[in-house]
Parts: C-alpha cells; sequence; structure tokens
C-alpha cells in the first residue's frame, strides 16, 4: 500500500528539542552504549513478537551513493525523495530503490515536499514490476548541522503512519559539510518513539536500480551530480554480535575490560546531569568521544593516551585548558574530580 499522506507531508524543522527528539537520543545512545558495554540483547531470530522495531537497516551502497549525490545537487536548500524495499523474516527493513525529488518536488530552506504525481507513478511501477513497498521517506538537511529528526519531522512521520495504519516507518535524515553523511531512523507508531539505526551496507548497485532505471529512463530522476562524496560509513553486520564491530586501537583505555565499570560510572554522572548527551566513535583515530547539546554544549574527547593525558574538553565549540589533571585513581574519580573543577559537573 501507498503511504500517500506520509509523502504528501511537508517536513519542517522545529528549532526547540521536543520530548520526542530526547526520546530519539536515548534511543541513539542505547545502541553505542550497547556497543560500548556488550549487552544481553540477542540479534538472532527470536520468537518475540513484543517489538518489531528493528535497530538495522539494509541498503546497497549504490543507494547510499544515490542519496549522496542528490544531496550534492542541493547544498544549501533541502531535497529528498521516498524508499522502496521491504523488510526481511526478522522485520529488518532492506531498502532496495531510494527516489528522489520529482521535478515539482518543493525545495526550501528548511522544508521539502515530494511532487506527489512523481512519487505516484515511480511506486505503481515499483510495486507493479518489483513488489516493493514504500518503506520510509528521506530529506536532506544540507548545512543546518541537525543530524537528526527535528521534533516537526517526528510530528509529521508520527501522523502520517497514524492516517495510513503503517507501523513502523524509515526516515533517513542527509547532511552536508564538505562530504555527505546519511543517518537513518527507524519509527515505531505503537511505541511512540523511533530508534536509530546502523548500516548493513551491501557492496554494489541494488539490482532493482539497474534494471528500473534502464526501463523508466524518462519516468526516474536523475541526479545532476555525478560523483558522490560521502563520509566513511560503518557497516554492522547482519546478525550477531554487534559488539564485535568496536574495536579500539592498540594500547587504549578501554580495551582494558576493568575501565568499562570505570567509563560506565563517568557516563551515568553525565546523563545524570546532562539531557541530550551521546556517545561516538571519533573516525580518524577510533577512540571515544561524548557530545553533549543542552543550553551549554561539551564535546568531550579521550585521547589514544588517555588517562595518561587529560580528556580534551570543548566548551561551545572552543577547546578548555588544561586545568589540572591529577593522579587520583580510580580513573572515573579523576575524571569527574577534573570536571568539577572545570565546571562541567
Ligand atoms: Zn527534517
Amino acid at each position: 500500500m501507498i503511504s500517500a499522506s506520509i509523502v504528501a507531508v511537508q517536513i519542517s524543522i522545529a528549532k526547540t528539542v521536543s520530548g520526542i527528539v530526547m526520546i530519539a537520543r536515548k534511543s541513539g545512545d542505547m545502541g553505542i552504549l550497547d556497543l560500548l558495554f556488550g549487552t544481553e540483547k540477542d540479534n538472532y531470530p527470536s520468537g518475540n513478537t513484543a517489538d518489531f522495531t528493528q535497530d538495522k537497516v539494509i541498503i546497497y551502497k549504490g543507494e547510499l551513493e544515490y542519496i549522496s549525490r542528490c544531496i550534492l545537487d542541493y547544498p544549501n536548500i533541502e531535497t529528498g525523495g521516498n524508499l522502496f524495499g521491504f523488510y526481511t523474516a526478522t522485520h529488518i527493513p532492506f531498502i532496495q530503490y531510494v527516489l528522489g525529488p520529482g521535478v515539482n518536488s518543493e525545495h526550501h530552506n528548511i522544508r521539502f515536499t515530494q511532487d506527489y504525481a512523481f512519487f505516484n507513478l515511480n511506486a505503481d511501477l515499483l510495486i507493479k514490476e518489483h513488489a516493493l513497498h514504500h518503506i520510509g521517506v528521506w530529506h536532506s538537511h544540507h548545512k543546518l548541522g541537525i543530524d537528526q529528526p527535528s521534533s516537526g519531522d517526528a510530528a509529521s512521520m508520527f501522523n502520517g503512519m497514524k492516517t495510513d495504519r503503517v507501523d513502523n516507518f524509515l526516515l533517513i535524515i542527509g547532511n552536508i559539510v564538505k562530504k555527505t553523511n546519511a543517518k537513518a531512523y527507524n519509527f515505531s507508531l505503537p511505541n511512540k518513539s523511533y530508534q536509530y539505526c546502523q548500516w548493513v551496507v551491501l557492496d554494489g548497485e541494488s539490482p532493482i536500480r539497474l534494471q528500473f532505471d534502464k526501463k523508466h529512463k524518462n519516468v526516474i530522476h536523475e541526479p545532476k551530480t555525478n560523483e558522490p562524496i560521502m563520509e566513511l560509513i560503518q557497516s554492522v553486520p547482519l546478525y550477531g554480535e554487534a559488539q564485535k564491530s568496536l574495536t579500539y586501537p592498540e594500547g587504549y583505555w578501554l580495551n582494558d575490560k576493568s575501565n568499562n565499570a570505570e567509563l560506565k560510572v563517568i557516563v551515568d554522572t553525565i546523563k545524570n546531569k546532562y539531557s541530550n548527551v551521546s556517545f561516538y566513535i571519533q573516525e580518524e583515530d577510533k577512540t571515544l568521544g561524548i557530545s553533549i547539546k543542552d543550553a551549554d554544549k561539551y564535546d568531550i574527547a579521550f585521547p589514544l593516551k588517555f588517562p595518561n593525558v587529560p580528556p580534551v574538553i570543548q566548551h561551545n565549540n572552543k577547546i578548555l585548558k588544561d586545568f589540572g589533571w591529577g593522579k587520583q585513581s580510580p580513573i572515573s574519580t579523576r575524571f569527574l574530580k577534573y570536571c568539577i573543577k572545570g565546571s562541567i559537573l
């Protein structure tokens, strides 16, 4: 069934942080915290039918490149489109074909509206010829620096899902700095929440695109930009322990399992004080970072030589000088004292 309401909604950006966004933060964090601390969660198929909201999305590399090329066509305003595919037997969404913007779509600074006739024509063909389903939408936040759904996005998604009686629907948010990135979120209407998803990237081109684009040259959208420029995408295995995909550099403090307990104390204390906390692995050196986006914005990096050297802390994008990294033990005590000294905690 075509989800007409979701395609037609105008997705806007609200500047305030809503309760819904906080839920997303939390579930996103849970993903990386699971990676950091390990998890009891079994990623293999199970008989548990309580919640089908998966935290992985399967996609061909070629489709991510297609999104990148579309975003590069509109570096300063929103663009977007639709996602076609199906769900695996274990309810993991599998994107087979990404639809770009139609000629009559509306591109604005903080809004994108798909060309409905274009969507409808392509959707009919994709359903008829390949039995694909409309499983999600995507749009770019270009240089707005927001890599997650805005509260307006979330409201549009839930409204559309309610109207179309769809329990799960995907939203991909694109961004561009020098390179593009694309982050996927799986919305669940029954849970009134959404989940940040990791990519399971399959090599090469989608076989559907190879056939469909050749056959429907006059129907499809071909981006003007020929070459994608994408940030490195971390792909996780389809099944198995996600934990295995997280490896730190040699000698890093978190390779010592006893330090996970120290990190847990640090994480719990920070989350106690701040609402918008997220965790990331730095692409360059695979070290851990913590990002705080409350009224005050902090970025805390744990460098390769931590705890022999202090964490690198940025406050509202300015690096703070070392204000006396102590020698106390354990590490969590030293870190927390340091943060208290710097008025971060
Ligand atoms: Zn948006």
